[in-house]
């Protein structure tokens, strides 16, 4: 393992090396608390370089009053190390995220959206939701809410590789920034004050250990060991650090795994299609060229059968599930077009109540493998205590079936660096929980807001059920003939509003 300051070719040094820029040497210690500070001394550790925690150092570096502070990210992802382009043309990645037009603005205010563009992405501006039993069906349009998109695809490696980008243009010292490995262990003020325990450095100066002593304290797998105001716990749904400052959560596992691949098609697929099934949702995502990626929820046993099976026998699996399999194709009544006419009155028509029925592209070959991941609820009782935050999945999980996920992440990211923001202006300590506080009160209750809507559709649609159907088909009616709920719920799904409720 490299320690830091050793040099290695393929990471970003070489990589900064080899573009012509230049690693600075470590500027002299600052001064924090009108004592000099060394360099494992940081205002904001984040630990997790995953999309959400890339994120957060984005916006800090990005922000006037954040980008002096001194931020470190740590993770030993190997995807860390590289901030070249990533092809267009290769085969798209099967993990990808529907980042909604809210993600895009923060994207575009933190300036990583511009390397998205060079990189493979694909926007779509239409998309069909219905289910098995032929009873209903929704179709939305962008034009519905004047906007040119609904939302974009984009690879997990295109955004974290975008991020990391931008940081390195915002960061001559990109390298120092990031750390590539693991956190170990954590230790919060009133622990930390016991140093001494086998391993630690004794702090050299009675002022460095009263400084110290206030700050919390990373042990890193590596060896080394950072003291940091704030910490940030973007260390995904298992996160260390949550459990570490024993924060608890609630939640349960849904009795479903999501198979996500990638597949291709004689032509571009242009639309966002999510069919619901009696055993889960079926979604076919545009990922640019030829290609969609598959997110195709069900339950453990049959991922796992439908992971085994040959790749010819799951292509018509996933065209039987997109079309004829399990129940005829709606279509629109003349009781629809009443409605439609009686609904228009109140805040006019949608463009896409007049859309018809269409039948998704056939997919003609399996170009990724399959991947299984189980699906779960999970939602932390706290967001932050005194000198910590969590932001993104260590936070908070939801079904994957509206692609909502890393947008509640990429708010949270937002938020965060918005109220350190806040801090650092009024001179306040960055870590002090009633700060910190803000952030939780902004971002919580839009985050259970959505997981309790999604649990709500899993519940919905997981039971087959008569009297229950015909309901779930008034609602595919409702929501494409009533054009105020529609544009409602557009709005929502694009994260333009923080509740789903009328306002
Ligand atoms: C099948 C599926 C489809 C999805 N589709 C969408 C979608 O379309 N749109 C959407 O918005 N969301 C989607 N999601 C959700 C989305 O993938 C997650 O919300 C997102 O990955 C969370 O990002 P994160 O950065 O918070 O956590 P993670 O991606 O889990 O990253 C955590 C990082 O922390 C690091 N780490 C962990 N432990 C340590 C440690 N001890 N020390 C240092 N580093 C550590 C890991 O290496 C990792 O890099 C989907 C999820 C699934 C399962």
């Amino acid at each position: 393992m490299l320690r830091r300051g050793e040099s290695d070719p393929d990471g970003l040094e070489g990589l900064l090396q080899r573009s012509g820029g230049s690693v600075r040497a470590a500027e002299g210690p600052e001064k924090v608390g009108g004592v000099r500070a060394g360099d494992d001394e940081l205002d904001v550790a984040i630990v997790g370089g995953g999309m959400v925690g890339l994120a957060v150092a984005c916006a800090l570096s990005n922000m006037p009053l954040t980008k002096h502070l001194r931020v470190a990210v740590i993770d030993s992802n190997p995807a860390l190390k590289s901030t070249n382009y990533l092809k267009k043309d290769g085969i798209p990645d099967s993990r990808v995220s529907t980042v909604t037009p809210a993600t895009i603005s923060f994207f575009r205010d933190i300036g990583a959206w511009e390397h998205i563009l060079q990189q493979r992405h694909a926007f779509f501006g239409k998309m069909q939701v219905w289910d098995y039993t032929g009873l209903g069906y929704t179709r939305y349009n962008s034009r519905d809410v004047c906007k040119e998109y609904l939302g974009c695809v984009v690879e997990n490696k295109v955004l974290c590789n975008s991020l990391l980008l931008r940081l390195q243009e915002q960061k001559e010292d990109i390298k120092k920034m990031v750390y590539p490995t693991r956190l170990a262990s954590l230790a919060f003020p009133s622990k930390s004050r016991n140093v001494g325990v086998a391993g630690l450095k004794p702090p050299s100066t009675e002022a460095e250990e009263l400084r110290r002593s206030n700050l919390v304290k990373l042990d890193l797998s590596d060896g080394q060991t950072l003291y940091s105001k704030l910490v940030v716990g973007a260390d995904g749904s298992k996160s260390n650090v949550r459990q570490i400052a024993g924060i608890k959560t609630t939640g349960w596992s849904y009795p479903q795994s999501a198979i996500i691949c990638t597949v291709e098609h004689t032509a571009a697929n242009d639309c966002a299609w999510q069919r619901f099934l009696p055993s889960g949702p079926i979604a076919l995502l545009p990922i640019g060229d030829n290609f969609s990626n598959i997110v195709w929820t069900m339950s453990p046993e049959e991922a796992s059968r439908h992971k085994s099976m040959s790749p010819e026998d799951f292509v018509m699996s996933v065209n039987r599930a997109l079309d004829f399999g399990y129940g005829p194709h709606p279509n629109s009544s003349s009781l629809d077009h009443y409605v439609e006419r009686l609904f228009s009155d109140f805040g006019g028509t949608a463009a896409s109540t007049k859309e018809c029925f269409e039948v998704p592209p056939r997919a003609t070959g399996l170009i990724s493998e399959r991947m299984a991941f189980p699906l779960s609820l999970m939602h932390s009782h706290d967001y932050v205590s005194k000198r910590l935050a969590l932001v993104g999945d260590a936070a908070h999980t939801v079904h994957p079936l509206a692609g909502q996920g890393v947008n509640l992440g990429f708010g949270d990211a937002a938020a965060l660096a918005e109220v350190i923001s806040e801090g650092v202006s009024v001179g306040a300590d960055i870590g002090d929980l009633s700060l910190l506080n803000r952030y939780e009160n902004d971002r919580k209750a839009a985050n259970v807001a959505m997981a309790a809507v999604l649990d709500g559709f899993q519940k919905m649609y997981s039971v087959d059920f008569g009297p229950l159907n015909v309901l779930r088909a008034a609602a595919f009616h409702g929501a494409q003939y009533i054009s105020p709920l529609k544009k409602n719920i557009i709005s929502y799904a694009m994260g333009d509003r923080k509740s789903p409720l009328f306002s």
